[in-house]
């Protein structure tokens, strides 16, 4: 039997309409995510997200990098969006999150975001990733509304990096299948200091328990695809940055020992992370064993745990061809 995403029920009864047009009002007095900026994103005001209405798509692409369950054989049909709501020091996407500038040439409608939704389906995506979504949800609602109106019926995957506000979640409740966030950091400090995120773990946690609440802690996989379900990132920093400890902690304590994470080593000093001493190289063996028996002391045994020298295969670029930054075959 195929499986159909629960955001066809939704748009079937019109509650998608709703959602999108409730979503879209929280763009005039900004509280679209934790930053709170109150700017009315209709005119030329700009909060911390340097973003429009219109949505900022720096890249879409069949991609092959995501977690097996995710990218399964014919890829993850994967949409980023600029000008993130972090500013990360280290963020590997920094040409795209950061540079706002250049992104200017990159805001596309919302028609025609929802086009991009179809194509990506019609080249044959396993689902829909929004990768960095969170400012642009109400204009993503109503993409999709277009879309599944035009015949979309692949799962959608939120892909965010957990800051992420409740209010934005809930309007996403049974329009989102399969949630992907990152948990960057257990403690509020580090997430300011080298994220511009304030209280960002205190969001993330909040953010993260409302994702739980929608999907539970079955990960539903059909066919080797994820269908429903969560999966928490956790990338491991430098000089325990990420506060590991604490985010695992908080999962086994008050998700449950069930959840899949997907611990990631990935990481190597970009942007502006050469200037920051503690984060200046790569992570070392001992660091990530570390983060291993962290696993094993909180019990979280689902999911995926990347090889230490994996940060030489993850090096995005979008300086050369946006439809191909992770050099796919
Ligand atoms: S979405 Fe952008 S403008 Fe809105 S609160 Fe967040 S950072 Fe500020």
């Amino acid at each position: 039997m195929q499986f159909t995403p629960s955001y066809i029920e939704l748009y079937e009864k019109g509650e998608l309409k709703l959602r999108a047009e409730k979503a879209f009002e929280a763009y005039r007095n900004c509280n679209v995510c934790p930053h709170h900026c109150r700017v009315d994103r209709f005119t030329s005001e700009l909060g911390t997200c340097l973003s429009g209405v219109d949505p900022v798509v720096s890249s879409y692409t069949l991609h092959f990098g995501e977690e097996p369950v995710i990218s399964g054989t014919k890829g993850a049909g994967n949409i980023f969006f600029g000008n993130c709501n972090l500013k990360c020091i280290f963020c590997q996407n920094y040409e795209i999150s950061q540079n706002y500038k250049e992104e200017e040439k990159h805001i596309v409608s919302i028609e025609k975001l929802a086009g991009i939704m179809i194509e990506l389906q019609e080249k044959g995506a396993h689902n829909i990733g929004l990768v960095s979504p969170t400012h642009f949800v109400p204009s993503i609602l109503k993409s999709l509304l277009i879309a599944a109106e035009k015949g979309l019926k692949i799962p959608i995957i939120y892909n965010s990096n957990g800051y992420d506000s409740v209010e934005m979640l809930k309007l996403l409740d049974g329009v989102v299948d399969i949630y992907l966030p990152d948990i960057k950091y257990g403690r509020d400090e580090y997430g300011r200091k080298y994220s511009n995120g304030e209280n960002y773990f205190t969001f993330a946690k909040e953010a993260v328990k409302e994702m739980y609440r929608q999907t539970g802690n079955i990960l539903q996989i059909e066919d080797g695809i994820a269908r429903r379900g969560l999966i928490i990132r956790h990338l491991v920093l430098p000089n325990d940055l990420s506060e590991t400890g604490e985010v695992f902690k908080f999962i086994s304590e008050e998700l449950g020992r069930d959840v899949h994470l997907s611990l990631m080593s990935q990481y190597y000093p970009v942007h502006r992370a050469f200037k920051e001493i503690l984060l200046n190289r790569k992570l070392r063996e001992r660091e990530y064993e570390k983060a291993l028996e962290l696993l094993d002391k909180y019990g979280l045994h689902k999911g995926w745990v990347q090889e230490l020298d994996s940060f030489e295969h993850y090096r995005p670029d979008f300086t050369g061809d946006r439809e191909n930054p992770f050099g796919n075959k």
